[in-house]
């Protein structure tokens, strides 16, 4: 795989997985160093704006054969009293929760939904259902287009956190971003669950919410299950649960769903994030460091060598690991010694690069000293390179 790499200097590369320390280097919380081209790179998706992206799941396209294929009633085999009309899904009073066949923890959720455009009803009786992340937390959907009685012939002053974007009972919108009644309206949501140890909470888990594209919930760390009577506080629960739309007795609209899991901010046990365990960091750095070092030639004593045995102890030092840099090092040094100004003009981008590179280890800890770095700097100042 091709990368293009800048450095520091502004030096511009192109090669294929280029060896080499080019930022902090692995430490007991990060396994993997600053700009690390031994990291896997991300999987490639499509994304187009305005559509599903190619790894999204989707719940509901407007067809009758998404909307019998992915959801049941609550309790219940088919989508029983849900009904699918003109490309939506709306409940009929009394149907209770419609939800998903399939369940979802962490997610990125996209849905839309349009409140009544016959105004009918008062407070939570008005545009009422909401999105049941994981059955349990809701991301309220109301007709709350108008609250404020001094400015509509029409209000609906319900209480703050229980307006549209609101997670219900917890929190209000950080604004009122709610399109007229009738109106197409979407919640693009990124909800990490709680995480728990037992019956030890390790975090609360957030509700990141998107009101037709303006940041109406930021990272709310929840308080409570809204379906418990009293709400709060948090209980353990299953990691994997359907996601749930409110029945709340109003025919409120849904079209284009779609979802994508994504990992638990506590997945990852070796980037130096809250789930970090420092043992895994070791395995990792450890199983690395070997692997690299199948490649090292310690008769090989060049630049690309030297970066190769540079990477190999920063994650990990063993006497062998160690000895070969010593070897690699001072045959370098020894190349470097007789190379004639014309040479060593022509290498300099790369002497450079390793002046960069022992600055690195050097700051990390890696080495206590470096004859490499102290052999470059004699170098620079005679040839007077800055
Ligand atoms: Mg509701």
């Amino acid at each position: 795989m091709k990368k293009i790499f800048i450095s520091a200097a502004g030096i511009c590369f192109s090669a294929s997985l280029m060896a080499g320390v080019y930022g902090d280097t692995a430490d007991a919380r990060h396994a993997w160093a600053v700009h690390d081209n031994n990291r896997p790179n991300p999987v490639k998706i499509t994304a187009n704006p305005g559509q599903a992206p190619s790894d999204a799941v989707i719940l509901f396209d407007g067809s009758e054969a998404t909307f019998e294929k992915n959801w049941c009633s609550a309790g219940k085999p088919s989508t029983n009293t849900w009904k699918f009309v003109d490309g939506t899904m709306m409940p009929v009073k009394g149907a209770g929760y419609l939800m998903t066949k399939q369940s979802f923890g962490d997610c990125q959720l996209h849905i839309e939904w349009a409140a009544p455009t016959e105004i009918v009803g008062y407070g939570q009786g008005r545009g009422n259902s909401g999105v049941f992340l994981m059955g349990n937390y809701e991301v309220q959907v109301l007709d709350s287009y108008e609250t404020d009685p001094s400015k509509s012939p029409n209000p609906n002053p319900v209480c703050a956190d229980g307006q549209a974007s609101a997670v219900y009972a917890e929190i209000p919108p950080l604004v009122n971003a709610c399109r007229a009644p009738g109106e197409w309206q979407t919640y693009d949501i990124v909800f990490h669950q709680p995480i728990w140890e037992g019956d030890k909470m390790i975090h609360p888990g957030s509700i990141t919410v998107f009101h037709n594209g303006v940041l109406t919930q930021d990272h709310w760390e929840m308080e409570g299950l809204t379906t418990h009577r009293f709400r709060r506080p948090l209980k353990p629960h299953a990691t994997r649960l359907p996601l749930k739309l409110q029945d709340h007795g109003n025919p409120v609209r849904f079209r284009n769903i779609w979802i994508r899991e994504i990992p638990s901010r506590y997945a990852d046990t070796v980037s130096g994030g809250p789930g970090t365990k420092e043992a895994d960091v070791l395995a990792l750095r450890q199983k690395l460091a070997a692997e690299l070092f199948k490649k090292v030639d310690t008769n090989k004593c060049d630049y690309d060598m030297v970066q190769n045995i540079f990477e190999v102890v920063s994650y990990y030092k063993t006497p062998e690991y160690l000895e070969a840099c010593k070897k690699i090092v001072s045959g370098y040094i020894a190349n470097m010694e007789k190379w004639d100004d014309a040479m060593l003009d022509s290498q300099k981008g790369k002497i450079m690069a390793l002046q960069r590179a022992t600055v690195t280890l050097l700051r990390n800890k890696v080495f206590e000293k470096c004859a490499l770095s102290e052999k470059i700097k004699e170098i620079s100042k005679k040839k007077n390179w800055k």
